[in-house]
């Protein structure tokens, strides 16, 4: 959203309402039903589960993707067996969700009957968190890895220019009460949405986030937004990750690089056109029994703590689902005017 965020809560929805309220939108804006339905419980969800980058806020963006033309609202993915262990998706230059989504079936088929299985989404916009892509599999007792190759604004290590989208990836494996642990995580010190929620809300970034446009360091987030750059999170070896997804994101989906997008004819673009690679494992091809996997999980989770980890990745995420699930998502006053608007 573009106007400054305000924290103060105008109205509590349920997740059906949200979903409801963001899909009349979605078709508003020209796409189709199924598309709809797949972005507005994906975006509807991120909010739910406290994403300040990737829920509500995204919404301006979804439509002005729309309405731009570089994102086909209506597209049909195509989901082609590539091989024993292979599914390939053409998302038909739409969002990489609803491509997901339909091969979502086959891809647990195929792990389970070869063990593993790697689905390679091409041809694919994603602005969305990406746990919600990979929770569903480890519900259904899978060890999911998922990476995406995005909008180009890191400079690989020791460069100048910018090269790297900024390459998130998400893991997640079942535990043994029917939860989820899980990580999701941009490669770059810091993801881009969450660069513009700090430059809306004034605020510094840690130093190690950024550079301005003549290539020095820099705490602001408007000049890295204002034709700076993000650095790589941890040095050369967050910009080997992040080349690492630029090569499953992009090469292995025959797809673009994260450098190669080019939206300049479609005014108003908000996305990245490239590709998404999920790898699938079964854990029961690997050590016996889901129960035993999960059973290792517990143990090395009590280990954490042990060691003292205070919070498990994905804790901040459940306790807002939790919250949620009491008393309503919680719009706040300025994002509903902004959706009302929309
Ligand atoms: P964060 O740095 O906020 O969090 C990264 C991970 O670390 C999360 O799993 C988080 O869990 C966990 N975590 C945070 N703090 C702690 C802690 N103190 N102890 C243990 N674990 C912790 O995420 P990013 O800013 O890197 O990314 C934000 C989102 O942006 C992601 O959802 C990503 O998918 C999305 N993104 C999407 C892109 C796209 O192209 N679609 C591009 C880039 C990013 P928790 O959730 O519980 O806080």
């Amino acid at each position: 959203m573009t106007a400054s965020l305000s924290h103060e809560p105008a109205i509590y929805l349920s997740l059906p309402e949200l979903i409801a309220m963001l899909e009349a939108i979605m078709l508003r804006h020209g796409t189709s039903d199924s598309v709809a339905r797949a972005l507005a419980t994906n975006c509807a969800s991120a909010e739910r589960d406290g994403s300040r980058s990737h829920g509500l806020f995204r919404m301006a963006g979804y439509v002005s993707n729309l309405k731009s033309g570089f994102v086909d609202g209506r597209a049909v993915p195509q989901i082609q067996d590539a091989g024993t262990a292979f599914l390939r998706a053409d998302a038909g230059n739409g969002y990489a969700r609803p491509a997901l989504e339909a091969a979502m079936p086959q891809a647990i088929d195929k792990t389970r009957s070869a063990g593993a299985c790697v689905l390679a989404i091409g041809n694919a916009h994603h602005n969305g968190p990406l746990w919600l892509d990979v929770e569903p599999f480890a519900e259904a007792g899978l060890i999911a890895l998922s990476v995406v190759n995005s909008v180009t604004y890191v400079v690989p290590h020791g460069g100048h220019k910018r090269l790297y989208g900024t390459n998130p990836m998400a893991f997640a494996v079942p535990r043994a009460d029917g939860q989820v642990l899980l990580f999701d995580q941009a490669t770059a010190a810091m993801a881009h949405g969450e660069v513009k929620v700090a430059a809306l809300e004034n605020k510094l970034l840690p130093e190690g986030t950024g550079l301005d446009a003549s290539g020095l360091p820099t705490s602001s987030p408007q000049a890295i937004l204002d034709g700076g750059a993000l650095l790589a999170f941890g040095g050369h070896k967050g910009s080997s990750i992040a080349m690492m997804i630029d090569i499953l994101g992009g090469a292995l989906t025959g797809s673009n690089f994260s450098h190669q997008v080019n939206s300049s004819a479609y005014p108003g673009a908000d996305s990245a056109h490239t590709g998404q690679t999920i790898i699938l494992i079964d854990p029961t091809k690997g050590n016996g029994s889901l129960r035993m996997f999960t059973g290792r999980i517990e143990e090395l989770v009590e280990a954490m703590a042990e060691a003292g980890q205070t919070r498990l990745p994905g804790e901040r995420r459940l306790a807002a689902r939790k919250l949620a699930a009491e008393r309503g998502i919680a719009i706040e006053a300025e994002t509903w005017k902004q959706l009302q608007a929309l």
